[in-house]
């Protein structure tokens, strides 16, 4: 494996010498295809306290909300994009929206479409895992946040490391594809800490995995902290390609709030996932990872955004990859 220099420790000609080289990469393994799968932010109630977050359940000055299932029927037969292949549905850590409201919809999505469909939805009851793996959603995405154990604890990152890793193995070996990833620029966070996570983000049975940019959150206790250095996010997005070619690697709205190219410079250092907001309008400020005034990623952003970086959208869905991919695996064994 192609050792590579620590962000900070290399010039701006060399980290756009890495942008290039991963984004290199990413055309050999998938091509100069980029996913693009909508998301909907179905419930903001959340049981995890986590310092960075702006729905911890201490916030009680948030309006929390779950989505009715009617309007979310309703969004999804006449309201979705045609250039989604998959469908994100994600929550804070809320096991009675996802009982009531993720499991019937997953279903629904199962019989009436053929999107393939992602979940984000914390560290459950395995149970629940495989009911909803059962009624047809088949990729997960449970991220890390940091791979430092004592880092992890301090920032009150959800349950236990050790837990969230038992959780990433679980869902491996029962048949999903597994996405995790981390946050750039967390409060306490150290070089090594970026290099750990690195290295246990490339060991874990994974399909892909992200690297977001920490943005301070209003009613947290990191209020006020400084956000991500973007030449740190953008080389760690290139240096996660390049030691996983065959990684699904989203591009994150957030980056657009650090730089104005962010999210274009994120496909072009090897990301190959745009995602479209589609939560209802009048929901999406609650939804509230850091700030209210999100920079959110609509059909016409994403599809220029896309553009701009030279690459075209996958028609063929998220979901159906990952599956091709364990038929060779099981043809070849
Ligand atoms: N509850 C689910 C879970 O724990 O996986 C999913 C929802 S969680 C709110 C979605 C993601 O938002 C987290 O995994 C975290 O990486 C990100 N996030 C939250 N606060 C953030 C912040 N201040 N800066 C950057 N990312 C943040």
């Amino acid at each position: 494996m192609t050792s590579l220099p620590p962000p900070g420790s290399i010039s701006i000609d060399d980290t756009i010498a890495l942008e290039q080289r991963a984004g290199a990469l990413r055309d050999q393994v998938f091509g100069r295809q980029v996913f693009v799968r909508g998301v909907i932010e179905v419930s903001n109630f959340c049981r995890q306290n986590c310092n960075y977050c702006g729905m911890r359940r201490d916030n009680r000055d948030l309006r929390r909300f779950r989505l009715e299932l009617d309007q979310l029927r309703d969004l999804i037969r006449h309201g979705l994009p045609e250039v989604i292949t998959d469908l994100n549905l994600q929550t804070g850590e809320d096991t009675v929206g996802i009982r009531e409201i993720v499991l019937p919809l997953v279903e629904m999505l199962r019989e009436e479409t053929k999107l393939g469909i992602s979940v984000c939805l914390g560290t459950l009851d395995p149970k629940l895992y495989d009911d909803l793996r059962r009624a047809g959603a088949s990729y997960y995405i449970i991220k890390l946040e940091t791979g430092n154990r004592e880092h992890y604890r301090d920032i009150h990152a959800p349950g236990t490391y050790e837990k969230r890793l038992e959780a990433i193995r679980y869902l491996a070996s029962t048949g999903w594809s597994v996405s995790s990833g981390f946050i750039v620029g967390l409060p306490g966070q150290t070089r090594a800490h970026i290099e750990e996570t690195l290295d246990l983000l490339s060991e874990l049975p994974l399909a892909g995995a992200s690297v977001s940019p920490f943005i301070s959150g209003e009613q947290t206790p990191f209020a006020g902290q400084a956000s991500a250095d973007f030449a740190t996010t953008i080389s760690s997005i290139a240096r996660l390609r390049l030691r996983n070619p065959g990684y699904v690697i989203p591009a994150i709205s957030a980056l657009n709030l650090l730089a104005e190219d962010g999210y274009v410079r994120a496909i072009n250092a090897g990301a190959n996932l745009a995602t479209i907001n589609l939560t209802p309008p009048a929901n999406r400020e609650d939804y509230l990872l850091y700030k209210r005034s999100r920079h959110i990623m609509h059909e016409k952003r994403v599809r220029s955004a896309i553009e701009q970086a030279g690459c075209t959208i996958s028609t063929v869905s998220l979901a159906e990859t990952m599956r091709q991919r364990r038929v060779a695996a099981a043809t070849a064994s």
